[in-house]
């Protein structure tokens, strides 16, 4: 099958406006939004254009317009001089702007219960295209509009919705009125499906040494990684049958490494875990510096595995809070798999907890040495029965430093607790 058919079955395209943007004073989370929305009704989106507010919007949108079959437009559909996205699609299609009595009464009743007086640019906003459908705003004043196809007969246009800049006015317009008007356009059940796989601490060329070449000889399967420090997120997309036969590869390939087909964190899944096994934990943190308590209580219901996490960045620390040997850190430095172990066993042990988390590391830029570079970290996981300890190399930034081992004590534990 031919895989670009398959995959670009309808063309769609997406215009964010907004001179905000290109200056850099605010991100686009658009097309983040939108492209894994209209995910699930099969369509993707093939191209991104951003440009500033003015003229260019009109130019751009006459390039677009024969390459599209679907477009989004996102900004300037409020009232002052700068949004003019409305203007310009009007006069694009030769469409007439017509002032929409509903709209202009509840703009009035919005500011009004607003106690915001009323300026005479407000009412811009009633002004619609002739024969748009409003797309209502729980959120805020600017109306979106849906415009069908060759709305004008005498000029051809592709399905044109035009949306409001601010996040929280598109979301919830796109859930509630847009998802359900691109069901009726696209018709039919989507032609293709995604998978996600995640997996942590282990490299994206190993990743695709195992499974790269045997998905690719499937037809019509589309492959990519996406990768963050210390987890690669493996996505196959293709129809059903073709991502049945690619999951058994990597499923296959992969195997235990996989902690996740959906959604969730690692953390999450070490919550899950240990909450299934009624065990709990201890960390004890120098040089990540509280990063893998952080992250285990960022997860929803926590209190029920961790136990207690001590950051203890000075060696009196160590020795206060976690009853290391100060001979220890004397003989054989606070960066070494000796204090390491000693870390988790006195976490363990003062948090009473079933398993606990200790790192020690050189995060630099400067502390390292001949036998201890920079990025040398040992990570130390205790249970009841033993101690484990891995030396490992991370030479990085301090955050992604922070990241990897954190990434790596975790993965540690989720293979303890599967196995
Ligand atoms: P308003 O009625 O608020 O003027 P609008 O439809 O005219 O809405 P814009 O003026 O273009 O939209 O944008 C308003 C705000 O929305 C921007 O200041 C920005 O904070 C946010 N915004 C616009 N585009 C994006 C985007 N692509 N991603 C994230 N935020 C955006
Ligand atoms: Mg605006």
């Amino acid at each position: 099958m031919d895989v670009e058919r398959l995959l670009l079955f309808m063309r769609a395209v997406l215009l964010n406006t907004g001179t905000e943007l290109l200056a850099g004073d605010v991100h686009d989370t658009h097309l983040a939004f939108i492209a894994r929305e209209i995910f699930s009704v099969g369509l993707r989106i093939e191209e991104r254009r951003t440009v500033g507010d003015g003229p260019v919007i009109s130019k751009t949108l006459r390039e677009l317009f024969p390459r599209a079959e679907i477009i989004f437009v996102t900004g300037g559909l409020g009232p002052t001089s700068d949004d003019i996205t409305r203007d310009v699609v009007a006069a694009l299609l030769g469409l007439k702007l017509q002032e929409n009595a509903e709209l202009l009464a509840s703009l009035k009743a919005r500011l009004k219960a607003r106690r915001i007086k009323w300026v005479s640019s407000i009412a811009r906003q009633a002004l619609v295209p002739e024969g748009v459908q409003i797309l209502p705003n729980e959120n805020g004043s600017a109306s979106g509009l849906y415009l069908k196809a060759d709305i004008n007969p005498k000029i051809r246009s592709p399905y044109i919705f035009l949306l409001p800049g601010p996040p929280r006015e598109l979301q919830p317009m796109f859930r509630d009125s847009v998802m359900s008007i691109l069901r009726s356009i696209v018709k039919g059940p989507p032609k293709f499906e995604r998978r996600f796989y995640k997996i942590a601490y282990m490299g994206e060329s190993l990743i695709e040494e195992a499974i790269g070449k045997k998905i690719l000889a499937i037809p019509g399967v589309e492959l990519g990684y996406c990768a963050r420090p210390g987890e690669v997120d493996v996505r196959i997309i293709g129809d059903r049958a073709a991502l049945d036969q690619a999951d058994r590869v990597v499923r296959s390939q992969l195997g235990d490494s996989i902690f996740t087909i959906g959604d969730e964190t690692l953390e999450e899944v070490l919550v899950k875990l240990l909450t299934a096994k009624k065990q709990t934990l201890a960390i004890a943190e120098s040089c990540t510096g509280g990063l893998l308590a952080n992250r285990i209580t960022n997860v929803a219901g926590a209190s029920a595995v961790l136990l207690a996490g001590y950051i203890c960045y000075a060696n009196e620390a160590k020795i206060d809070m976690l009853g290391v040997d100060p001979k220890l850190i004397k003989e054989q430095g606070a960066v070494s798999e000796q204090v390491a172990r000693a870390m988790a066993e006195g976490a363990r042990k003062r948090a009473g907890s079933t398993y606990a988390f200790a790192t020690t590391g050189v995060a630099g830029p400067s502390g390292g040495s001949r036998e201890k570079p920079v990025g040398t970290v040992y990570v130390a996981l205790a249970s009841e029965r033993e101690i484990k300890v891995k030396k490992l190399f991370f030479p990085s930034d301090r955050e992604t430093f922070k990241q990897l081992v954190a990434q790596a004590a975790f993965e540690m534990l989720r293979r303890k607790l599967i196995s």
